[in-house]
Formats: structure tokens, sequence, C-alpha cells
């Protein structure tokens, strides 16, 4: 009889056991399978970024960057990310290195479509390329942020361009521009310009353009690791923030800000990254 008994119990014991581990299995099974659907999205509006740039629901007033991350699980980075951009660059905690030969931009003077996406202006490249630390790469697009997303020694710029780079590797580099105030127009800007106001997507096509005229001195850099500064913030993009500026009138930032409106996340922490700068 209490042998019966305790092969009941034994029994008892093992369903309440063996359904507990089925239960944990089960949530372990469903965490994984959260994660690696999530992980799939972010490949996919990362890849959506790099075919169109910035794009998707959200913004910089009522769905802005404090939201992104909880507007789409491919966001998440944006608020759980370690190496995120913009930085604030203090110039004398950043490390030299003495090479100048690891940045060669080739940018050619091409035939650009513009298109106004809401997000920022965007010139969209097919023929320029940059060596960037001895590795080859593409320029997709380049576009701008009103005011800067980066900022030097605590101060922002009142616009930053960013030349958008991927190599055969799918891996990003952008080289940041910034620009300051001057008495006279830069006609390179002219043709953002001739948009007409935040909010619209609108395509022009066939603006010449020679981006390699923005600055005469391609080779002064600070260069650190970062992500996208718009969803979904991916990581691992390599940043190379020019010493030069360029520069733009104060009628040329009014209008950009008529067009783009403020579009600059602001900065988050630089926590143990290195900041490299060859000058
Ligand atoms: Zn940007």
């Amino acid at each position: 009889m209490i042998r019966f008994f305790l092969m009941i119990l034994f029994f008892n014991f093992y369903v309440v056991l063996n359904a507990k581990e089925k239960k944990v299995l089960k949530t372990k099974e469903k965490t994984q399978i959260v994660k690696i659907k999530r992980k799939n999205r972010q490949r996919e509006a990362h890849n959506e970024y790099v075919k169109k740039g910035a794009h998707g629901d959200w913004n910089y007033t009522n769905k802005g960057p404090s939201t992104w991350a909880n507007r789409d699980p491919a966001y998440k980075l944006c608020s759980h990310g370690k190496q995120q951009s913009p930085i604030n660059i203090i110039t004398k905690e950043s490390q030299t290195f003495s090479s100048l030969d690891y940045l060669s931009v080739n940018f050619r003077n091409e035939s650009f479509s513009v298109i106004n996406n809401g997000h920022t202006v965007q010139f969209n490249a097919k023929n320029s390329t940059s060596n960037i630390l001895g590795d080859e790469y593409r320029l997709l697009q380049f576009h701008f942020h009103t005011p800067s997303e980066n900022r030097i020694d605590g101060k922002p710029s009142p616009l930053e361009a960013h030349f958008v780079h991927e190599n055969s590797g799918h891996h990003l580099a952008v080289i940041s521009v910034l620009f300051d105030i001057s008495k006279t127009d830069n006609p390179l800007l002219q043709p953002i310009l001739d948009f007409q106001k935040e909010g619209q997507t609108v395509e022009k096509k066939g603006h010449d353009i020679d981006p390699s005229k923005f600055l005469s001195n391609w080779t002064k850099y600070i260069y650190f690791h970062g992500s996208l500064t718009t969803p979904p913030c991916s990581q691992g993009v390599l940043w190379l923030v020019m010493k030069e500026k360029s520069t733009l009138s104060s009628s040329q930032l009014k209008k950009f800000l008529e067009i783009m409106g403020e579009n600059n996340r602001p900065v988050l922490d630089v926590d143990k990254r290195p900041l490299m700068k060859n000058f």
C-alpha cells in the first residue's frame, strides 16, 4: 500500500516537474522567437535605410527621439544601444594618430536626384566613392541636419551634412561636414533651397553638383564608432567628422529651417569610445 502511495506521489511529482519544465522551455522558446523576429525587423529596417535613407513613422517633435525606441521593435537600439550617435566631441580628450593616408574622398561631379522626405533633404549618389581607413566605400547619399547633431567641445554648428557610405561587407561609414555662417551664399546648397516646405516627399532629378567642393581639405578628421542618428539607430557605423568646416549664409539657414524644421537628434553618451584625430 505504502509502495503504491509512493508511486502515485512520485508520478504526480514527475508530472508537475515535467509541466514546469515544458512551461520554462515554452517561455524560453517564445523569448527566442521574439528576439529573432526583432533582429529580422532590425535588419529589414536597416536595409530599408540603406535603400531609401531616413523614413518611417517618427519625427523630431510629437514623435521625437525619446519615443523612437517605443514606436517599433526594430528601433530598440535608439534607447538600448551603447554606441549611439551623435556625440559631443571633446577635442582635448581625443587621441592623436599620425597618418594622413587613411581617407581619400573621390566624390564626382554627378547628376543627383534630390528628395525632401519629410525628415531631411537627401541627395542620392551613383558614382562617388571614398577610401576610408583602407577600405573602399560607395557613397549612397548625403543629407542635412539643422542645427548640427555632432557637437565640437559642446558647441553645435548651424548645419551638418552627412555623407553616408557603404562597403562591400555592407558596413556603413558617415563622413560629417559641419557648417559655419558666412556673409555669402554657398551655391552648392542652392538645389535644396528650391524645395518648398517640410513634410512633402518630392523628388527632383538632374542636379549637377560636385560634393567634393564642400571642403578644400578632406584629409583631417576625428573618427569614432557610432550609429545611425535616425531610426533604426543601427550601430557599427564608422564616423569621420571633418576638421575643416563649410559655410552657408544666414538667409540660406533660414530657408533650411523653413524646409526641414529642426531635425537634430540630441547628443548621446560617448562612454568609453576612443575618439581618434589626425591633426
Ligand atoms: Zn544624418
